[in-house]
């Protein structure tokens, strides 16, 4: 039985920690579609399992029956959400220099791509610190998600290569 490989990222790190994530298995089977996409796109933003989509749009709909919120401002979050989430999938690292610590940004979240176990913020860094799964974005230590992808070729490609030219030795 042969499982779906996407071409070129196959047997990588970042597919073991896929498999081995912190998230519980409902939570992981719902919103693994999201991450077919390593690299994120602004279409990628709206691309979500129907149940993973919902359970996310669920403190936005809880939040006025507990606490008043005028139905203007309510609109108001709903299209600012929206904004949000494509400009953290769009590719676009820029953000000033003293934000970058603290505001979760595209950098941030292709790394979430990347990495599924890290950066799982939606708008800040805190509760990753907290939690521990804070990851330096690549884009901000100088490597790309392209450089990146490249690397974990590179070591899966070795893993290999190195066994095959193994044995080439051994038969010469
Ligand atoms: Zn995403
Ligand atoms: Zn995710």
């Amino acid at each position: 039985m042969e499982g779906r490989r996407e071409p070129g990222i196959s047997r990588t790190k970042a597919q073991r920690r896929y498999r081995c994530t912190k998230e519980p298995a409902p939570l992981q089977y719902f919103h693994k579609p999201h991450h077919t996409w390593k690299i994120s796109s602004p279409f990628a933003s709206h691309a979500f399992h129907p149940v993973d989509g919902f359970l996310q749009g669920l403190p936005y709909h809880i939040y006025p029956f507990l606490f008043p919120l005028h139905k203007v401002a309510y609109l108001g979050l709903y299209v600012f959400v929206n904004v949000w989430t494509v400009s953290i999938h769009d590719g676009d690292y820029r953000v000033p220099r003293f934000l970058q610590a603290t505001i979760n940004c595209s950098a941030h979240h292709t790394d979430h791509h990347l990495f599924f176990d890290y950066n799982y913020g939606q708008y800040f860094t805190l509760w990753d610190r907290i939690g521990g799964s804070y990851r330096l974005p690549s884009a901000f230590q100088g490597k790309g998600p392209l450089e990146q992808i490249r690397k974990l070729q590179e070591e899966g490609q070795h893993t290999s290569g190195g066994a095959e030219s193994g044995t080439a030795h051994k038969n010469d």
